[in-house]
């Protein structure tokens, strides 16, 4: 063969393959759950790179979007990553059983981690949370599963692996805007609590830049979801005050309809926007209170 027809020879294989690539992007999803991060109080801090994932209608969003009515962390992460409410999921507080697992937690209440792991067993799930309790809703199914001393250590961890792993689905969680909240007060005009929201910030642009990174990143059709269990007021929270019930929803990505959402969100609808952009049909039978919001229509 002469060498002018196999480079063109070659060179029709090369188009065809990146047709077939273009054609067929693999659907990854990241969902960043920063805990305690009061939405107004998101909005005064400067937070560039949560910015990028929705303002100038870069992605869906809402600022008043409604979590679970218990505004605790382990009742309201369960809402999340479940996308049911704790009336059914059962956990009403932060205690955990000798397993690990929270106290009344009701195992048909699977996270969208391990609905996942149900409809396709050989996608690469992962849970980094720095507040470990959260792992203990995972069970043995989703691949990775670490916790952290600091938020360093999990934006390193996640980074690590976008860098070394073929991940599918990302769940983490950040905790120190929580315990800045805790010290110091939740409020826009605390310094303090506004700097820990900027320094997650920081975080989370690392681990975008590393998603972005990625070789296959041209093939990949990642959702971003970035949200949180509650708010506050003053030092705490776990009442019905607007300060802690109200939280943000944030989705970008290729498959997003940008834009603010015409209709309110909980933080159930988390889990079923993971699901639906993952192509896993919803089941009637797992009653997801939760529905997918923001996707463009198909
Ligand atoms: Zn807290």
């Amino acid at each position: 063969m002469s060498s002018s027809f196999s480079k063109l020879i070659s060179g029709a294989f090369f188009v065809c393959s990146s047709l077939l690539v273009s054609a067929a992007p693999t659907n990854k999803v990241l969902v960043i759950g920063i805990d305690g991060a009061r939405s107004d109080c998101l909005l005064v801090a400067n937070t560039p790179n949560i910015d990028s994932l929705w303002r100038n209608a870069a992605g869906a969003y809402r600022f008043d979007a409604i979590t679970d009515k218990i505004t605790v962390s382990g009742p309201a992460w369960t809402t999340m990553l479940s996308g049911i409410s704790s009336d059914r999921h059962g956990v009403k507080g932060n205690k955990q059983d000798d397993k690990g697992v929270f106290v009344g937690y009701q195992p048909a209440c699977k996270t969208f981690l391990n609905r996942l792991e149900d409809f396709n067993p050989q996608l690469y799930t992962a849970s980094l949370s720095q507040w470990a309790p959260i792992n203990g809703l995972m069970g043995e199914n989703v691949d990775y599963q670490t916790s952290g001393k600091s938020e360093v250590e999990i934006r390193d961890k996640t980074v690590e692996l976008l860098k070394t792993k073929n991940p599918d689905a990302i769940f983490i969680q950040l905790d120190d805007v929580d315990g800045a909240g805790h010290k110091s007060g939740y409020d826009p005009g605390n310094d303090t609590y506004i700097k820990a929201i900027e320094t997650a910030d920081a975080h989370i642009g690392e681990i975008l830049k590393a998603v972005r990174a990625r070789p296959t990143y041209q093939e990949e059709n990642w959702l971003v979801i970035v949200s949180t269990d509650h708010g506050g007021r003053k030092k705490s929270h776990g009442g019905n005050s607007n300060e802690e019930k109200t939280v943000f929803f944030i989705a970008n990505g290729p498959s997003i309809q940008p834009g603010e959402l015409s209709q309110g969100v909980i933080t159930a609808d988390v889990a079923a926007t993971a699901l639906a952009h993952m192509g896993v049909p919803i089941d009637p039978e797992w009653k997801l209170e939760g529905k997918a919001r923001g996707l463009k229509q198909k």
